[in-house]
């Protein structure tokens, strides 16, 4: 079980029952930033139906439950709501409840859900539109320092800090080399990502930041060698490298954080 900070100890069915109600949450909330973000749309605005226009009710708008209620359809126009909605959602559901038996602290725990909750748009918007939006990298760098400094702080870790922020520049550096050497094969967005795994990884040390690239580039070279062997890709066409870059953060945690 979860050692750390949480010295009340509450029923593991409650706890996952609470998780699973927060990875549908943030499920749903992917779902507006992925449709919202990359054309600066605001975010607090009602969603509304996108083939009738009509603004959706509280009671169209939960997460999951909505979706099963409405059969799928559009209370007012009736028109199809998309699969991808719920299944975002239970993505989202799945990566939330999975760091709570991968992993053995809840700082590794609370990095993977953010990683995820920023990660899964992240990577959807990457492979759809081949961009890593500013506010979203942004974001992950931003809530993931706060973390490990309250880490740092509670554990007296503050040895971890320094190779986590060199981590941070280290791989900044070396994906802007790539960005110049590939000529167009990276771009300013994998940049910025990669501040926020080498600052993760860089906290749970020098092998953690090492797998967390590995796995990125081995996942990479693997996805595209099978989509060149389908006839998906041809030797020019560019794959988006930021899911991979999520992926090989999420498997170096489980490697060093379990
Ligand atoms: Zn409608």
């Amino acid at each position: 079980m979860l050692a750390g900070a949480m010295s009340v100890s509450i029923p593991t069915w409650l706890l996952y029952l609470f998780v699973g109600v927060l990875g549908l949450t943030f499920g749903s909330f992917a779902t507006v930033l992925i449709a919202r973000v990359p054309t600066s749309e605001s975010l607090t605005t009602r969603s509304r139906c996108v083939h009738c226009a009509k603004q959706l009710t509280w009671w169209e708008n939960i997460p999951l439950f909505s979706y099963i209620a409405l059969r799928g359809k559009c209370s007012a126009c009736g028109a199809r709501i998309s699969f991808r909605y719920p299944g975002i959602e239970v993505s989202m559901l799945i990566l939330f409840i999975l760091p709570l038996v991968l992993l053995n602290s809840w700082t590794a725990v609370i990095l993977w859900q953010v990683m995820a909750a920023l990660g899964l748009p992240l990577s959807i918007i990457d492979a759809e539109q081949h961009r890593l939006p500013d506010l979203l990298t942004g974001c992950l760098f931003g809530v993931s320092l706060l973390i490990i400094i309250g880490d740092a702080i509670h554990w007296n870790h503050f040895d971890r800090i320094a190779p986590s922020l060199m981590g941070a520049v280290g791989l900044m550096l070396f994906y802007l080399l790539l960005l110049i050497i590939s000529r167009g094969g990276m771009g300013m967005g994998d940049v910025k990502l990669s501040a926020s795994i080498g600052l993760i990884s860089g906290y749970f040390g020098i092998h953690a930041l090492l797998t967390a690239s590995f796995s990125a580039f081995s996942l990479g070279a693997l996805i595209g060698i099978g989509l060149m062997l389908i006839g998906k890709a041809g030797r020019k066409t560019a794959i988006p490298f930021g899911p991979f870059m999520i992926a090989g953060q999420l498997i170096s945690l489980v490697i060093y954080a379990h």
